[in-house]
């Protein structure tokens, strides 16, 4: 996919705030990998950071090779045995593996706040509200951040009635998926019902932390 815009992104078929954040996080890792593995430096300030937390190592590791891990997990390693060789105190042990600090999660952050505020932005548009209620619309944990983020009665009201009918269409989308499996005709499915069971998964728990839409289309032609 190229890189998102607000005029392409409802075409998707994945939560537009998922795929902008997903695609900051891509490229925030695109461009330190190269400084972690030529800087001592950065992966020095990294390893400070006790590295990536448990869902963005795995981006981490999809796009490093054998050898960048090697260069990026060696100075951890030795911050983890200098700090065994002087404490065994637990909750300096625990930090070290938790991510607490993941510098990943600085940029999801970050991109989840921008593209939230632009979000309610563009939903002042109504051609831009017709294609989002056309489409699966938010996750559900990305809907919770921007009802958090609105005052606007009006807004909330339209934000919760396109959920109610995009959760339908799913429903309806599973349920055809299921029984064109089971009768040995899913040729015959939609691309709405060949994508549902992803958009299910990413609906409840988001796309984040994992490859979204990109690597998964495989999955919904198996
Ligand atoms: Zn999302
Ligand atoms: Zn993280």
């Amino acid at each position: 996919m190229s890189a998102p815009t607000w005029d392409n992104i409802l075409g998707e078929q994945s939560c537009p705030l998922c795929l902008f954040t997903w695609n900051d996080i891509f490229r925030f890792f695109a461009q330190s990998l190269y400084t972690w593995v030529t800087e001592e430096t950065a992966r020095r300030a990294l390893a400070a950071r006790d590295g990536c937390c448990h869902c963005h190592k795995e981006e981490l590791r999809r796009i490093s090779t054998q050898q960048n891990l090697c260069d990026i997990y060696g100075p951890m390693t030795a911050r983890a045995l200098e700090m065994f060789a002087v404490s065994e105190d637990p909750q300096a042990i625990a930090r070290l593996g938790a991510g607490f600090d993941c510098p990943a999660c600085e940029v999801r952050r970050e991109s989840e706040a921008r593209h939230t505020d632009e979000f309610l932005e563009r939903l002042r548009e109504e051609h831009f509200r017709e294609g989002y209620r056309a489409s699966c619309g938010l996750c559900l944990p990305h809907l919770t951040n921007v009802l958090k983020a609105t005052n606007d009665a009006e807004q909330r009201e339209f934000l919760i009635t396109a959920q109610q009918e995009q959760l339908l269409r799913l429903q309806n989308d599973l349920a055809g998926y299921a029984e064109k499996w089971a009768v040995r005709r899913r040729h015959e499915a939609t691309a709405g019902e060949r994508a549902a069971p992803r958009v299910a998964v990413e609906k409840f728990a988001s796309a984040l932390g994992q490859w979204p839409g990109r690597t998964t289309q495989g999955q919904e032609t198996i």
